[in-house]
């Protein structure tokens, strides 16, 4: 068994590269093999930057979700309330009388 020189994880002594990095081993380096590592890597960041994009989208689309929706109760809120034209006070929106000083409620 050997380490890897980068991340120091145990790896069999023929082993060219990593197996959790995919760094090239000293091994590797002194057959001089071509590194898959950067193509990997390379895959790798790619793919991170889809996954981000593919996330922030995401986000951006629970965040106009979340807004609509307190939108919507802040509406639904608004409606259920009318407001008394004489002492200011909030009534529900089926109300005809204010409960509090017993006008009449004005609806448009
Ligand atoms: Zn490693
Ligand atoms: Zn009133």
């Amino acid at each position: 068994m050997t380490y890897c020189p980068k991340c120091g994880e145990k790896i069999p002594e023929d082993a060219l590269f990593c197996s959790k990095c995919g760094a090239k081993t000293i091994k590797g380096v002194e057959a001089n093999v071509p590194g898959p590592s950067d193509e990997l890597k390379a895959a790798l960041n790619k793919m991170s930057l889809e996954l981000e994009k593919a996330f922030s989208v995401a986000a951006k689309e629970i965040n106009a979700a979340f807004q609509t929706a307190s939108e919507n109760i802040q509406k639904s809120l608004k409606k259920e309330k009318i407001v008394c034209s004489s002492c200011g006070e909030r009534n529900p929106n089926n109300a005809i009388f204010c409960y509090k000083c017993g006008k009449k409620i004005k609806t448009k």
